[in-house]
């Protein structure tokens, strides 16, 4: 049994009312866990593994965002269904993803539930990071789950069918998440990145937004680096246009490029070392960045701060992304 299944185990034994699960596929620990918690065994043939199986099990609510991200509607809805009691199990166990994109409003109707959930009801919140209303932290047992070692996603990778050239590339696009289930093997994601690449060199701004905007991971990574690139030749007033545009995008492209962002940061800052980068497909192009490890320090600091600021302060959106773009143009020089 590895370190994950025993702790699948304890939570399952005895749940806590809610959990934040953030980091490595928290959606795919929290359906380990549900499956545990509804049917310790496992064992796949009682009425419970059956329902969960289909996706039909009644006391189970799995919220995901409609829209830019889960809305105070969804919640408000909660609010009431969270009073019935369950109909088949112990317990209700409610899902919520994207957690960190929920408006002040919507966070703090959360909140209130939290506060004094139904004995019946269990919270899983899915987060890609913890820098969440730290009310809402508060409330919740935190579970950081570990990516697994680089060979176990290499293996993984493999055993989907991915040939080995494009693995290298497909670790600095997904930094070692699973690729979601549109990056099949048989893409030749390559080439595609290829003609990316050339399509951004010629792309004007408004594609360039458009782009970031994509489904498609490739293309929001690709894009996500090409504006990184453009950013240091961008004057004021171009900073001033990026910004507007980024705060016009949904939340979690916003947070895809953050993300982006501080990777690429983080990767400057380990030059020299003999930390792998998250960007290894960049390897050449960030090694001939002469970046200042002191402003790139301060640029981590407010990428890393940014979500939290525009959720917990309800700060200007636009605002912050000006603040944030200077002070990644000044370190990225
Ligand atoms: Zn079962």
């Amino acid at each position: 049994m590895n370190a994950l299944d025993s702790l699948l185990d304890t939570l399952a034994s005895k749940p806590a009312q809610a959990y934040l699960l953030v980091g490595h596929n928290p959606a795919a620990f929290a359906r380990a866990l549900i499956a545990k918690i509804y049917c310790p065994h496992r064992c796949g043939s009682c009425s419970h593994c059956h329902k969960l199986q289909a996706g039909t099990h009644p006391d189970l609510l799995w919220v995901t965002r409609s829209g830019k991200r889960i809305s105070i509607d969804q919640i408000r809805e909660l609010q009431q269904q969270a009073l019935y009691a369950p109909l088949e199990a112990p317990k209700k166990i409610y899902v919520l993803e994207g957690v960190e994109d929920l408006s002040l409003e919507a966070a703090n109707s959360l909140l209130k539930i939290l506060e004094s959930p139904p004995a019946f009801l269990i919270f899983l919140l899915l987060a890609r990071t913890q820098n969440l209303l730290p009310t809402i932290v508060s409330r919740c047992q935190v579970i950081k789950l570990p990516k697994p070692p680089e060979e176990t996603i290499v293996s993984e990778l493999r055993r989907q069918g991915f040939p080995p050239d494009a693995i290298e590339y497909l670790l600095s696009v997904t930094k070692g998440e699973p690729p979601p289930p549109d990056l099949h093997p048989s893409r030749d994601i390559l080439k595609e990145r290829d003609q990316l690449r050339q399509r951004l060199l010629q792309a004007q701004d408004p594609e360039l937004w458009e782009l970031l905007k994509s489904e498609d991971i490739l293309a929001r990574y690709e894009t996500s680096l090409e504006i990184l690139r453009r950013l240091r030749r961008w004057n004021a007033a171009e900073i001033l246009r990026a910004a507007a545009m980024l705060s016009d995008s949904p939340p979690d492209v916003v947070h895809s490029f953050v993300q982006e962002a501080t990777y690429w940061c983080r990767d400057l800052l380990a030059q020299g070392t003999e930390t792998a980068r998250f960007n290894r497909d960049c390897n050449a192009e960030l090694s001939a960045i002469k970046a200042d490890p002191v402003k790139l320090t301060e640029a981590l600091r407010a990428l890393e701060t940014a979500p939290w600021k525009w959720q917990r302060q309800n700060a200007n959106l636009q605002l912050l992304l000006e603040s944030l773009l200077f002070t990644l143009r000044a370190a990225l020089l």
